[in-house]
């Protein structure tokens, strides 16, 4: 029986950004460079297939820096740290290599910043991720107020309105964010803060690609974990652009095929933290099952990279 004809949406960037692939050279090289193991406070990135990979390879995972040896080197994940981690490595006297993406580390040094200056911060964030409690932890406590919502704007408490600043994280839904920044700026019309938000280019472009892509197909996959939360939006963007089914899945066995009955489109984007081999997993899965047309939509192009830091470029 032939198999039925389906064109394939391909999202344009979709996948790694600079700030992952960056994370993911420093625990390779750190690997290459000391040996295994090294440890790794924190999912180097939220995506399982890289985690897993990188176990294989000797890193080791753990949650607090007290679970790691001190004659081990340690690296902290992309997402960013709290100042008091870094300070307790080095009151531990051990080696450590800060893989923060350098536009989340941007956002610690601007709220250093206004804290400097004398404003009240308030994060724009997702409570309990690690970016935000990374960024929040800074500052000294109290310090930085979180919303989540335009109805939590309305409930904060500031010490002093006309001293305020707000930053955000990295991988929030641009449409939201702007609905937020817009009810605070109402409410406390001397808050200080970047031009737009600090919602990173990896971010900003995959929802844009995935807005164009959106309307065109009957469903959506977006490749990515459920703990990621540029995954999580590009969903969120999807369904709001006019697709009427989003599915998150971590690999091609995830996906619903009866969710997907009767469908003659399907767009595919991935999160920033999943590789491209597990979406062309997925493509693969399609080509099994349809007779498969890829049509790329492609609404920027991405060539951005970041360096590791000096200690991994160094020889042993
Ligand atoms: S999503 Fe943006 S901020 Fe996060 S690691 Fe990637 S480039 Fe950096």
């Amino acid at each position: 029986m032939p198999k039925p004809e389906l064109t394939l949406y391909l999202a344009a960037p979709r996948g790694f950004c600079a700030g992952v692939d960056r994370a993911i050279k420093i625990v390779e090289m750190a690997l290459d460079k000391w040996g295994p193991p090294v440890y790794v406070r924190h999912e180097i990135v939220h995506n399982k297939f890289v985690v897993d990979g990188l176990r294989a390879k000797g890193a080791v995972f753990v949650e607090e820096l007290d679970e790691c040896p001190t004659d081990r080197p340690v690296i902290f994940s992309a997402h960013g740290v709290p100042k008091a981690v870094p300070a307790e490595a080095e009151r531990r006297d051990m080696v450590y290599v800060d893989a923060t993406c350098p536009l989340v580390s941007k956002v610690h040094i601007e709220a250093e910043r206004h804290h400097r200056n004398g404003l009240q911060m308030v994060m724009i964030g997702h409570e309990g991720h690690p970016e935000t409690l990374g960024t929040m932890g800074q500052l000294p406590e109290g310090e930085v107020i979180l919303v989540e919502t335009v109805e939590d704007v309305a409930r904060i408490a500031p010490r002093d309105p006309a001293k305020l600043a707000f930053i955000t994280q990295t991988t929030l839904s641009v449409d939201d964010t702007a609905d937020i920044v817009a009810a605070l700026q109402t409410r406390f019309p001397d808050i200080v803060g970047p031009h737009k938000e600090d919602i990173c280019y990896a971010t900003t472009n995959r929802q844009e690609a995935v807005k164009a892509m959106a309307p065109k197909c009957d469903a959506m996959l977006v490749v990515g974990a459920p703990n990621s939360s540029n995954s999580k939006r590009l969903l969120e963007v999807g369904s709001r652009a006019g697709c009427a089914y989003a599915q998150l899945v971590q690999r091609a066995t995830d996906i619903d095929w009866r969710a997907l009955d009767g469908i003659t489109s399907v767009g595919i984007t991935a999160g920033a933290s999943a590789p491209e081999v597990l979406i062309n997993e997925v493509i693969d899965a399609f080509r099994h099952r349809y007779d498969v047309t890829v049509d790329k939509v492609e609404t920027a192009v991405e060539n951005v990279e970041f360096k590791v830091p000096r200690v991994l470029r160094e020889p042993a």
